[in-house]
């Protein structure tokens, strides 16, 4: 996807609502619960994984390694924005990922096999794509959704801008695909 060089100085129409010290706690919690089920039934332990709230753009959370150590990064906005979407499904989701790593290494695909057998025994849904339905993502990113034949884009609204008016087009980095809006 070409980017726009401008800085994106389009309306702020929506606050960047984010979470409160006790929905935090929850996420934090219920991550604490996730790995103790999952060590019921797989050999997971290890040190306590830090749990931040760091992530921004499309992405509701995020596993990360870095140099052998693990972190779980999650969007708060977008779990403000709808937190029966991510609750516990986003969360689960990451997790499983440190589970299948810490049980099988760094060999089984990202969401094969291994990472669904997790899933189920979180009692979660294996599900990949985006949680926040996307009338939500749009609004809380201010952001104009496009799609390619692999996902979803986030368009700014100058880029949204240059797209509509044929100005400009925008491709899929990975697919190569022309992006159309994603309500179309
Ligand atoms: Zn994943
Ligand atoms: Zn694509």
């Amino acid at each position: 996807m070409k980017r726009a060089q401008e800085p994106d100085t389009g309306p702020r129409l929506h606050k960047p609502d984010g979470l409160d010290a006790v929905r935090r706690l929850e996420i934090v919690r219920l991550v604490g619960n996730l790995y103790r089920i999952a060590a019921q039934h797989f050999d997971c332990s290890g040190d306590t994984v830090p749990v931040r709230f760091t992530l921004r753009g499309l992405a509701a959370g995020q596993w990360r390694l870095r140099n052998g150590s693990e972190s779980l990064h999650f969007n708060e906005r977008l779990f403000a924005a709808a937190p029966e979407q991510h609750m516990p499904d986003t969360v689960a989701h990451e997790v499983a990922h440190s589970v299948v790593y810490r049980c099988f290494g760094r060999g089984p695909r990202p969401h094969g096999r291994e990472w669904r057998m997790v899933m189920e025994q979180l009692g979660c849904k294996a599900q990949v794509t985006h949680r926040t339905p996307p009338e939500i993502l749009a609004q809380t990113l201010n952001r104009h959704l496009y799609r390619c034949r692999c996902r979803i884009h986030a368009l700014g609204p100058r880029q949204h801008r240059y797209a509509i008016h044929g100005r400009r087009s925008y491709q899929c980095r990975v697919c190569g695909d022309r992006l159309v809006p994603a309500d179309r």
